[in-house]
């Protein structure tokens, strides 16, 4: 018989589920009706939580998270870092005998006071006020996480500008709920309060030893491999994905799952990917303020679970050359308060009306701004990745399936319209086909496709805070809906404005769907006669966020004021320009501290052969050979890392961009012709004497 296998018996999880989460059934049970129905009103309704109030809260929230063994409180905020901040406080308050209570107030619980002032503000902070307070995000329940019981907050200045993630992803949401709600009520609906933007993140990592992890300074201080020549095998053999669990990996995701779950984390699905080592977790989809805050858990979690098992989660795009990188795929999509999601084709001619509405107001703010999508999802690790034949290109195109795009392209052509099956089609009149809900045509290469009934956008970076990217769709999603809205308001025959409106969305928009294959080269130059912008770096991503109409977009629709913007355009530079400079010193350090020493070394082992050979009066053309390829490559490699080192001693520019660009040209540019170098050499000198782990050795490792 098979061994039995040592898990949780299935009980006990529903039991654990969400057992740290201060839920919707904790509040009721622990909280006087009057105080629960309040804090109800406040999560659904956004109506501030009276001192009273806010203290018994607290007081529940501290007797709660005692008994579970908790000893401190944090508020938990997503600075502009894109990592979660936490400073903890204990509850321990001072009585006059000199002994301790537990206390927490409604004062604690809704404002803290970090010293918050190493946190990149683009210059915010200064401008308007030195500190910044966070603020209790009571829609994002507080749960216990080692010991603390956290407090899901907002990042403000003072002045109330925007100092992080989760801020500007609530405005947004209030945004798009605002504008959907409109046109659907001008639609005839007249029930429906709120339209909540709803996520599912795919979050793609690496794992590998942790032994072999701690030799590569590449890896400790910058999260990927700066060197490394091509294992033998890579993921050609395609035998990774999917394929059962190996032990250590299973151990550890088992763990994963189970620390996520009593969070509340509804983390569902779990496989092998593409690549040798790289794995894949994702969640049930829930608002898109709960994902992102969950996404940074399941983050943290991996990490930290991993280092229990002797194993190291790497979160980074591309922290091997030659193989796949990771990214998430981010499942989005509105769902109204009454639990309709407004991208599910429906089975009346009323409901596919609203269907292809929203489904056409998504094309044109994808097509609209594409630009700032393409910024949102832009970090220096996605620069390895996007365009690279296992990662959508730079350029954002629409995947629909033909069927759907058929459907828009006769609306967009004619007044009557058959389907494929020859039925008339009249919006709002008669019927439409019957959608396909789980499209078979699926297409993996598209960076933002239709899947029957959400869109997944497939750019998002592996390791940074899902938060921007979903900013930028609702607000941009809340523009289009808003002109709708504009439109039917004064519309007298609603039905026939949204045909004309669709028609007209089509017609201007069409050119960003594309059904075909993303990867291929015809595409990139199809994208460029269609006049879609190609945009293949960080560097040039990032002035999308200070574009004149992305300004007066998120200014409109009260989500980031034109300071923070800039802000955050400053932010995002600077973060490139470090991340670039900390790779480049990384890699003149390995350089000469490690990989130069060791190929000078074997090259003396070499010559020294050379010289007994000779001796023996046996010259070796080999020996020769190889000690000639060998002091030729050193030689290249030393001067090429002089090179690096020289750009970096020039790289004081003022202008942040003109740095930005400075550090891609030049600094980036050179790491790689070291690279180029040092992965020679690693392939010409004796392995005793390399003197870091290989990609073989890295990635196989765990098989
Ligand atoms: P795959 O893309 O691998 O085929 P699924 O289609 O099952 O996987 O779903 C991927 C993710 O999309 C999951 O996290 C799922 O919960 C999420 N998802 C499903 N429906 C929605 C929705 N309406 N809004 C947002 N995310 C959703
Ligand atoms: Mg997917």
């Amino acid at each position: 018989m098979d061994k039995e296998y040592d898990l949780p018996p299935q009980e006990s999880i529903e039991n654990t589920f969400g057992s740290n989460v201060f839920n919707e059934s904790v509040m009721r049970t622990r909280l006087p009706k009057s105080a629960y129905l309040a804090l109800k009103r406040t999560i659904d309704e956004g109506i501030p939580l009276e001192p009273a109030i806010a203290d018994i809260v607290a007081n529940a929230m501290k007797d709660w998270a005692i008994e579970k063994g908790a000893t401190h409180f944090t508020h938990w905020f997503q600075p502009m870092t894109g990592i979660t901040a936490e400073k903890h406080e204990s509850f321990i308050s001072p009585t006059k005998e000199g002994k301790v209570i537990m206390e927490f107030s409604g004062r604690e619980l809704i404002k803290g006071e970090p010293d918050a002032s190493s946190f990149p503000s683009g210059g915010l902070r200064a401008t308007f006020e030195a500190r910044g307070y966070t603020a209790w995000d009571c829609t994002s329940p507080t749960f216990i996480k080692d010991g603390v019981l956290c407090i899901p907050t907002a990042f403000c200045s003072y002045t109330g500008e925007a100092l992080d993630k989760k801020t500007p992803l609530l405005r947004s949401m209030e945004a798009l709920s605002k504008q959907a709600v409109r046109v659907l009520r001008a639609m005839g609906n007249s029930t429906v309060k709120k339209v909540i933007s709803t996520v599912g993140a795919e979050q793609e990592y690496f794992v590998i030893d942790k032994t072999l992890f701690e030799k590569r300074k590449d890896l400790v201080l910058t999260g990927r491999t700066l060197f490394g020549a091509k294992a033998p095998k890579g993921q050609e053999l395609e035998d990774h994905y999917f394929v059962t669990l190996n032990e250590r990996i299973a151990n550890f995701m088992n763990e994963v799952d189970q620390e996520l779950w009593k969070m509340g984390v509804m983390a569902k699905t779990k496989h092998n990917e593409v690549a040798p080592s790289q794995h894949e977790i994702a969640p049930i989809f829930t608002t898109t303020n709960i994902a992102t805050d969950h996404n940074q858990l399941v983050m943290e979690t991996l990490k930290k679970v991993a280092n229990r098992h002797g194993l190291v989660c790497l979160l980074y795009e591309k922290p091997f050359a030659g193989i796949n990188g990771s990214g998430k795929h981010n499942n989005w999509s509105m769902c109204t308060n009454e639990g309709n999601n407004l991208l599910e084709p429906g089975s009346t001619p009323h409901e596919n009306e609203q269907f292809l509405l929203f489904l056409a107001t998504v094309i044109e703010a994808v097509d609209e701004y594409a630009a700032l999508l393409r910024a949102s999802a832009a970090n220096p690790g996605n620069d390895h990745r996007l365009g690279a034949n296992e990662a959508p290109p730079a350029i954002i195109s629409i995947f629909l399936g033909d069927q759907l795009t058929d459907i828009l392209e006769q609306l967009a052509n004619g007044g009557v319209k058959k389907s494929a099956k020859g039925e008339v089609i009249k919006l709002g009149v008669s019927t439409l086909p019957v959608f396909p809900k789980d499209s078979t045509d699926r297409n993996r290469t598209s960076p933002f496709a239709f899947t029957g009934n959400k869109f997944e956008f497939r750019m998002v970076p592996s390791s940074t805070s899902i938060a921007d990217p979903n900013m930028a769709l609702n607000t941009i999603v809340a523009e289009t809906l808003s002109r709708i809205a504009d439109r039917l308001e004064k519309a007298d025959d609603v039905d026939e404005e949204i045909e004309t409106i669709i028609k007209g969305i089509v017609k201007a928009h069409k050119r960003v769907i594309f059904n075909g294959n993303n990867y291929s080269e015809e595409w990139i130059k199809e994208a460029e006669k269609r006049g879609l912008p190609n945009i293949t770096t960080t560097v040039d991503a990032i002035p999308a966020w200070i574009d004149e109409k992305v300004i007066r977009v998120f200014e409109k629709h009260s989500v980031l004021s034109r300071d923070e913007l800039f802000a955050r355009y400053d932010i995002y530079l600077e973060n490139y320009i470090n991340t670039i400079n900390i790779e480049a010193l990384t890699m003149i350090e390995m350089v000469h501290r490690q990989l130069l020493p060791a190929a000078l070394k074997y090259a003396r082992e070499v010559a020294e052969t050379v010289t007994s050979l000779k001796q023996a009066n046996m010259p070796s053309m080999s020996a020769e050979g190889l000690l000639r390829k060998l002091v030729l490559t050193i030689d290249a490699f030393k001067n090429n890392a002089e090179a690096l080192e020289k750009s970096l001693s020039s790289s004081d520019i003022d202008d942040l961009l003109k740095k930005a660009q400075y550090f891609r040209d030049e600094v980036f540019a050179t790491m790689n012709k070291v690279r180029v170098e040092a992965d020679k050499l690693e392939t010409l000198v004796d392995g005793k004497f390399w003197p870091i782990p290989t990609y073989a050795d890295l990635l196989f490792s765990i098989m």
